[in-house]
């Protein structure tokens, strides 16, 4: 095979941008230089433009049931909207099991929906919805033989965990070197808020913000690193921070020496507001996820945080409903308003356009927060998450003069609402590819149903990739 020259473009690392062209053969980056010719290879030219990794999203709920409802994207709907929007790598938190089931319960199940379905590469995290023997005996066997190398906890929900059973999955999850993924909110406050406004009359949307308060995402932040620190160091990665007084906490904890905490935020917490929820007919409930939306002050303050390298990964928690359908269970009660908004589409030239192009993080601190770092953390590097010689060929091309206007009319998910309607980007995806193979190409997906793979990943204590200078 010829292989494809990447000519004239900027390539991005967390280290470094530079001019250089990139040589892919067989589905690897095969060779970085300058003036690379090979006879009969493929040429493109990206004079002017920047050649970025694929995108790794280690957030989202593809064919997630929740509750009663069902989320409306598949593996197949789901996967062609982040390839579009330059995401050629997922890991999917798969929803709860039925009550009391083993641990690779979902595991399997995930497996059966993705499988044939995914257009591009995917991992799943293992979700802990009990602590016995067996769960913790089966972390071990996932995280061996499967590649499910990170495990992750409710603190609230129906299938929360205890502090016990936190302590228990921490310790257990730091001798196996595996990571602990937390949804971390304060479960008994929240829910006696929930009922209070509910027996009170408030059930419009702005509610839902009202009864989950940033202190209880602080509280419950504060409380499992502590229980990570009883548990000996656990490598501990918050998912969706969305507040400033969460991100405080975290601060704290790592210049207190806690460098076993990670944090992930996500594109709805850095641009959208609680204002959301004041839109006209309804339009609130479009942003109903939790954590919920917060102050400009929250959003400036995580863009703060992804500067100064407190915050390692942004990710999209893509967990969609139709407004016109599922979502309008809430609008006589937001509590029964399924929780989620769509984002996989949207996250990489909405943090490229608000972070990049507005000054609030550089290119290169984009390309760790939405590529290198969460291919690192969670055991894909250096397969994923950097354009070096012998890494897969998940490649961006992505043009920085040009500019859109975002609108479900243009995105490619089965959703029927984007929460970014309207948004004008500057920057335009112009190609991706996945293993050397063109995924999508002007907005148009030309990729074939089920070519994604299943990724095996590594266990990744954070000693093995460093700390600090490697996040930022
Ligand atoms: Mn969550
Ligand atoms: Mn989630």
């Amino acid at each position: 095979m010829a292989g494809t020259v990447i000519k004239n473009g900027t390539i991005v690392s967390p280290e470094a941008a530079y001019k250089a062209d990139l040589l892919i053969e067989d589905g690897k980056i095969a060779c970085i230089g300058n003036g690379l010719s090979v006879e009969g290879a493929e040429v493109i030219d990206a004079s002017g433009k920047l050649v970025l990794p694929g995108a790794v999203d280690v957030h989202t709920h593809f064919d997630l049931q929740s509750g009663d409802v069902r989320v409306v994207e598949d593996f197949y709907t789901g996967t062609v909207a982040a390839a579009c929007g330059g995401t050629t790598t997922i890991v999917d938190h798969p929803a709860f099991g039925p009550e009391g089931c083993p641990l690779r319960h979902q595991i399997d199940e995930y497996h059966r929906l993705a499988a044939g379905k995914s257009v591009i590469d995917y991992g799943f995290h293992s979700v802990v919805q009990h602590v016995d023997d067996a769960v913790l005996r089966d972390m071990e066997a996932l995280a061996v033989e499967e590649g499910i190398t990170s495990f992750k906890v409710y603190m609230t929900y129906a299938c929360k965990l205890n502090d016990a059973e936190l302590l228990r999955i921490l310790r257990r999850a730091k001798e196996l070197g595996v990571i602990v993924a937390v949804h971390a909110e304060n479960h008994d406050v929240i829910e006696h808020m929930r009922r209070q406004f509910v027996r009170e009359g408030k059930t419009a949307p702005i509610y839902h913000a009202k009864s989950r308060p940033d202190d209880c995402e602080a509280e419950a932040v504060d409380r499992i690193i502590r229980l990570a620190h009883l548990a000996g160091g656990t490598m501990l990665y918050i998912v969706h921070l969305s507040s400033a007084k969460g991100l405080q906490v975290v601060k704290h904890a790592r210049e207190n020496g806690h460098r076993n905490v990670i944090a992930e935020t996500c594109p709805q917490y850095l641009t959208l507001t609680e204002d959301q929820y004041l839109g006209e007919n309804g339009e609130g409930l479009k942003y109903i996820l939790s954590p919920p939306l917060r102050r400009r002050n929250d959003c400036e303050a995580l863009w703060a945080g992804l500067a100064d390298g407190l915050i390692q990964v942004i990710a999209t928690d893509h967990c969609p409903f139709h407004f016109h359908r599922e979502k309008q269970l809430g609008k006589d009660n937001f509590t029964l308003c399924p929780n989620g908004i769509p984002g996989a589409e949207e996250r990489l030239r909405v943090v490229f356009s608000e972070g990049v192009m507005k000054g609030r993080i550089s290119i290169r601190q984009f390309v760790a927060l939405m590529c290198t770092n969460p291919a690192k953390i969670f055991g894909l590097f250096p397969q994923k998450g950097i354009l070096l010689p012998g890494s897969d060929a998940d490649v961006v091309i992505l043009n920085p003069q040009e500019t859109e206007i975002l609108s479900k009319s243009n995105l490619h998910g089965a959703v029927d609402y984007s929460a970014y309607e309207g948004m004008e980007i500057q920057g335009k995806i112009e190609l991706v590819m996945q293993r050397g193979a063109v995924l999508a190409k002007n907005n148009e997906f030309v990729g074939e149903k089920g070519q994604g793979r299943f990724l095996k990943r590594k266990r990744t204590g954070y000693l093995d990739y460093g700390v600090g200078s490697a996040w930022i």
